[in-house]
């Protein structure tokens, strides 16, 4: 109390509320005294498998240039990324984490009091970018947990520069097929940006499915981003892109870091790009464990909000902060969505089928009763 810092602060980061990250598992062996390798960490969307061995071997040669500074243009890294895409690198902004980029575009386009459209129940960076620049966040109630386009689309103003849309989002694991989201890009104007963030796109095979990159030469406002955190199982190394026009892309790299993406990210995502096996066996992990969670919560008499995702948030049916601090107490981590205005649920990782299990046998006692 009392510190005039606190109370100097921009008008929107006086509102700001720090991002709430997944429990780490050592933090809870020390609350605990438990053994590191009894936690279950289902918490942040990470990939279950461990690192691929691509990845090692690059990361291991990246030693020798340790006290180099990176290569602040990623020109491997986007070579690789344009080829395996079939994009121009010039279309492409490397990122700390796509998070980063967020931020970037928010930081470029948004002055205080611009308005940024994004859905109840979507990603909680879109919020925080928002305010972190002074920016009004617009946010438009979901529709069934998923984002309500009609009502998006009638919530840009004049005011209006960015609007974000999360395809899957995260946490809701919610998407929006092809034809919904054409339609809502052909009612936005052509002035107001649109990100769509495809973090989980390497894990969708469903045919409705739709491709951004695909729409970026017919919409010059749509910005695609997406990750290496998730299938790509580089989370810790923090690397992350956008793809769009070149002139928008040439704003993004003026606000940008000069180093944001370090030597061992770069190397990583490159060799990571290139490890299709990994890609493979990651996917077939994920979409085996979301049957076997599914199953689970049916068995179990849960509701569950269908995901594309590697995660599944479902419905308690009570005070989800009270089942999570169960879960934690039998070493099982998993995430509180709270914050995010579904107090009742709880968000689920996928892991391995090992990992799973653990969090379905936790589960009865967590919620006091045993089925
Ligand atoms: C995980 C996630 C990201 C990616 O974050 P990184 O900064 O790339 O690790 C972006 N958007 C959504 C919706 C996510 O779930």
């Amino acid at each position: 109390m009392g510190c005039a810092f606190t109370e100097q602060t921009t008008p929107g980061v006086s509102r700001l509320k720090p991002y709430q990250p997944g429990k780490p598992i050592a933090e809870l062996a020390r609350e605990l005294g438990l053994d590191e390798r009894n936690i279950v960490k289902l918490a942040s969307n990470e990939n279950p498998l461990g690192p691929s061995k691509k990845v090692l071997v690059a990361l291991e040669q990246a030693f020798q240039d340790l006290t180099r500074y990176p290569d602040g243009s990623g020109y491997q890294l986007k070579q690789a990324l344009a080829q395996k895409l079939g994009i121009d690198t010039a279309a492409i902004t490397l990122g700390n984490g796509s998070n980063d980029v967020l931020d970037l575009i928010v930081r470029a386009w948004v002055s205080p009091g611009d308005e940024v459209v994004f859905s109840e129940h979507a990603f909680a960076v879109y919020p925080i970018a928002t305010l972190a620049a002074s920016g009004t966040p617009v946010q438009v109630p979901a529709k069934d947990y998923g984002h309500d386009l009609t009502a998006m689309a009638s919530a840009i103003t004049e005011k209006t520069r960015v609007v974000f849309i999360a395809n899957p989002n995260n946490p809701t694991g919610t998407w929006l097929n092809r034809d919904e989201l054409r339609v809502f890009l052909d009612k936005v104007p052509d002035n107001v940006l649109v990100v769509l963030d495809e973090a989980y796109y390497e894990y969708i095979k469903e045919p409705a499915y739709p491709n951004g990159l695909l729409w970026l030469e017919s919409y010059p406002n749509l910005i695609v981003t997406r990750t290496f955190s998730k299938i790509y199982g580089l989370a810790s190394l923090r690397v992350g892109y956008s793809v769009s026009s070149s002139q928008i892309a040439e704003v993004l790299n003026r606000v940008r870091q000069p180093f944001n993406v370090n030597s061992f990210a770069l190397a990583a995502a490159e060799a990571a790009l290139d490890d299709d096996d990994y890609v493979e066996r990651s996917r077939m992990v994920n979409r085996d464990g979301l049957i076997q969670l599914t199953e689970g919560f049916q068995k179990r008499g849960l509701d569950f909000i269908p995901s594309l995702g590697n995660f599944i948030t479902f419905d308690t049916g009570r005070d989800g902060e009270q089942v999570y601090q169960a879960l934690l107490r039998q070493g099982v981590i998993v995430r509180p969505v709270t914050g995010y205005g579904l107090p009742r649920h709880l968000r689920v990782s996928v892991g391995t089928e090992d990992e799973n299990k653990a969090f379905l046998s936790a589960l009865p006692k967590a919620l006091g009763k045993a089925v």
